[in-house]
């Protein structure tokens, strides 16, 4: 198959939709690659990589839509992109449709067939494509956390390692799914005292075990998280409701029980931030202040770490990438566990329940 790998064009993306080891592998498997010029030359992956792992390089945008008959992306398409698809081309990128009615229409409009990272499920119904963004976004929370504590950014001056003689900084994750366990286990790490809080005693018993006790685990209630984020230097927000917006769970009168100048990371924000006094920011200025407590709301935290987050994600997307581009889509969506709940759109019609609520459509 010819597969096309466009240079990502929204504000601030940085990452691509395949490393020259990915070009590499789908060329030993007899696919055709073309490459947009400069598509990986932000992260440290230049052309000559991908012409060396033999793809070839496109230098216009246009012709690498127009050309193949797979796109492999990272965000959604922008609408000029959504021009440039056609019947019976594949798209495999993520999509999030349900929150943006015009690119649903451009898609349905040009008769593609669209297949979503973030639909795709593994076995046990968890989102194997969202989860390497969600490490990401766990493992770099702290990172930001501890940055907020600093006092240039208006934070309490606390190092969350402690050093020999003075008592470590205090961490709270509420939410011990992938966001929260990543963060809870870079913050140990360093040497924090961490607690977790979930509402799954299942999930609760494993991070006891995957921790062996060296980080705290809570019962999720009202009281328990009042009570925490009193004493923490850092909460970080890292919980999931599916399909509905987080729960506000720390409430503005709680931000006066904590010190002055502690921290909110609130990882959640994409599903609307679980802190009352949330709102989204971007990595140009990701840090604002509401009585006295340091905010971090950033809705793509992956973006700054993209070359990692390439690698993490291109990891999880690669299998599904050979076997879309080896079998067809046809008969991959009918092999690949998981792989059927990624289909949203095809030839003008929808097949997203999710997204076809959202906007009143028909399936
Ligand atoms: P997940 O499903 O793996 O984990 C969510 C956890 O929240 C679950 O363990 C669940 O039991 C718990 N939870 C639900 N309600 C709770 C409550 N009231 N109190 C405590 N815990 C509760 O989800 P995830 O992959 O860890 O993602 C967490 C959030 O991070 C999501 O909103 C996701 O969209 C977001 N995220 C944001 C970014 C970013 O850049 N800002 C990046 C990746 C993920």
């Amino acid at each position: 198959m010819r597969i096309g790998v466009p240079k990502e064009i929204k504000v601030h993306e940085y990452r691509v939709g395949l490393t020259p080891m990915g070009v590499h592998e789908l060329v030993a498997q007899g696919h055709e690659l073309l490459v947009q010029a400069h598509a990986g030359t932000a992260i440290g992956y230049e052309d000559e990589a991908y012409r060396e792992a033999g793809a070839r390089i496109v230098n216009d945008a246009e012709a690498v839509f127009r050309d193949a008959e797979m796109i492999v992306k990272v965000k959604e398409p922008q609408l000029n992109e959504c021009d440039w698809l056609s019947r019976g081309q594949l798209l495999f990128t993520y999509l999030h449709l349900a929150a943006d009615r015009p690119q649903t229409d451009a898609l349905l409009a040009s008769g593609c067939t669209a297949v979503a990272y973030e639909t795709v499920e593994d076995r046990q119904g968890g989102l194997p494509l969202l989860a390497p963004m969600s490490e990401v976004a766990g493992r770099m929370a702290v990172q930001a956390g501890a940055h907020c504590l600093e006092k240039e950014q208006g934070g309490r001056g606390v190092l969350l390692s402690g050093v020999p003689g003075v008592s470590p900084g205090r961490v709270v994750v509420i939410g011990g799914g992938v966001v929260g366990s990543q963060a809870a286990r870079v913050a140990q790490g360093m040497g924090a005292q961490v607690t977790i809080l979930d509402k799954s005693l299942p999930r609760l018993r494993e991070l006891d075990d995957l921790f062996g006790g060296r980080v705290g685990t809570l019962y999720s209630t009202g009281e328990n998280i009042r009570q925490q984020v009193a004493q923490a230097d850092l909460v970080i927000g890292a919980v999931l409701v599916p399909g509905a917006r987080a729960p506000k769970l720390v409430t503005r009168d709680m931000l006066a029980l904590m010190p002055r100048g502690a921290a909110l990371v609130d990882v959640a924000i994409d599903q609307g931030g679980c802190f009352e006094t949330s709102h989204p920011t971007t990595h140009a200025d990701p840090i604002f202040e509401v009585d006295g407590i340091v905010h971090y709301c950033v809705a793509n935290m992956p973006g700054a770490v993209a070359r990692t987050s390439t690698l993490a994600l291109t990891n999880a997307t690669l299998p599904y990438v050979e076997a879309l581009a080896g079998q067809g889509w046809r008969q991959a969506l009918r092999t690949v566990p998981g792989l059927a709940p990624g289909l949203n759109v095809h030839d003008g019609s929808l097949y997203c329940a999710g997204v076809a609520d959202a906007f009143g459509l028909e399936l």
